[in-house]
């Protein structure tokens, strides 16, 4: 017997967005709703000739009103759907997190079929975070899922941030199961030692999606002098000094975690004799600093939270890579990052140009960044691919 859901009728023709391998279908694409589902709740959706189409959570008062949860319309969802997910989430990370590494994300939301739901794997530590009614709706199952799964020893959640407020959900932080965990713990990334804490830090502690750029940034750092951005704890400076950097300056507004970067090094037997943080708001250091670097970093925070925000955001891009650029030696390179979800990776390349125009020299791209791999995204979710980044080199200053 095929489980029966609430049934969501599509206009005609909309249901291509879904065949097409898109997740979302916005609220304007439903012709008539049956059943009076609640926010979250599992729909069956069809085509408007009546063809089962997918299943996905419904939300009867946001723009995306529909999230693809499975594209076979008689699936049950339940305990045993939740743990297939899992398992299949658990199998890539097999294939592609690195040796050495024990903290990766191992719920990417719709990337890995449960939009909302991202789950940070820190050792025996899992953290999560809901964004969606959806998710919400099937928290119990999906935690008991990922109990029986992972067996970790402690899942803690940090849900919170303008997504859930758009669903319509409170904030929610604290233990969801098991064990509290530290203040501080240990991870290895790489082979590299880092503290993190995930209940103060940003994020769910640390950045993940990050782990492949910064070993490519380790790649390029021998013998280079070093100016990592918005440094947070250190992870690009930690890496650039396994690399052989000679120097590197760390820049970060928050003071704690310009401090854990010295503890960061230290666990590592790194020399922090070759290293300086500082803290300080990076638009003022870039443009009062007279030093020249062989190797920079720029990843800040989203410039661009809503779509309302990009023209600002733009320019914010703009600005910084342009004083960035300025600071670079003859052929030194700089590694830059956009992690707004709203602007595409267009609307960041065009901004790099426009900065690359205002600068004094001849710039180079080398080549194109995005999160580490275990973070996928669905083949044609454009606005899963929140991390953007480019490797650019200054080829010649020129003479104004
Ligand atoms: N590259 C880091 C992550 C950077 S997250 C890593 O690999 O771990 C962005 C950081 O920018 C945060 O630590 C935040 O404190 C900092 N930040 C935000 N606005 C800033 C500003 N205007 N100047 C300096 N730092 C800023």
């Amino acid at each position: 017997m095929p489980e029966t859901y609430p049934t969501v009728v599509l206009k005609a023709g909309r249901e291509k967005t879904i065949l097409k391998g898109h997740p979302w279908l916005y609220s304007g694409a439903i012709e008539k709703v049956y059943g009076d589902p609640a926010p979250g709740e599992v729909v069956c959706v069809t085509s408007a000739t009546g063809q089962k189409v997918a299943l996905c959570f419904y939300h009867p008062r946001c723009d995306i009103a529909l999230r693809l949860i499975s594209r076979h319309g008689d699936e049950k969802i339940d305990k045993s759907f939740w743990q297939r997910r899992i398992k299949s989430a658990l199998e890539l990370r097999k294939k592609i997190v690195p040796q050495n590494t024990t903290a990766y994300r191992l719920l990417n939301a719709e990337g890995d079929g449960i939009p909302g739901l991202v789950a940070d794997r820190y050792g025996d530590l899992l953290v999560i975070s809901i964004e969606t009614a959806g998710a919400e709706f099937y928290r119990n199952e999906i935690i008991d899922a990922l109990i029986k799964e992972v067996s970790p020893h402690g899942i803690y959640e940090r849900s919170k941030g303008p997504a859930r407020a758009l669903e319509g959900l409170e904030e929610r932080v604290g233990v969801v199961w098991g064990r509290e965990p530290p203040t501080t713990m240990e991870i290895m990334e790489h082979g590299l030692r880092f503290l993190v804490q995930v209940k103060e830090g940003q994020k769910t502690g640390f950045f993940l999606d990050q782990r492949e750029n910064r070993r490519l940034f380790q790649d390029l750092s021998a013998g280079a002098r070093v100016l990592n951005c918005f440094s947070y704890t250190g992870g690009f400076t930690v890496y650039a000094m396994r690399g052989g950097a000679q120097e590197v300056v760390s820049v970060d507004v928050s003071e704690s975690a310009v401090i854990m970067i010295d503890e960061n090094l230290k666990i590592n037997g790194l020399d922090n004799k070759s290293h300086r943080g500082v803290r300080a708001d990076v638009f003022d250091y870039l443009r009062c600093e007279n030093s020249r670097y062989d190797l920079i970093c720029l990843d800040p925070p989203p410039f661009a939270k809503a779509r309302k925000d990009v023209r600002s955001a733009f320019r914010g891009y703009r600005d910084i890579n342009r004083l960035a650029l300025k600071m670079l030696k003859q052929n030194g390179l700089l590694m830059t990052f956009s992690c707004s979800g709203a602007l595409d990776e267009e609307t960041f390349y065009q901004a790099i140009c426009q900065a690359a125009a205002e600068a004094v020299g001849t710039v180079r791209l080398l080549t194109r960044l995005g999160a580490a791999k275990d973070h996928p995204t669905l083949i044609n979710h454009p606005e899963g691919r929140y991390l953007k980044g480019f490797v650019l080199s200054l080829m010649e200053k020129h003479e104004r």
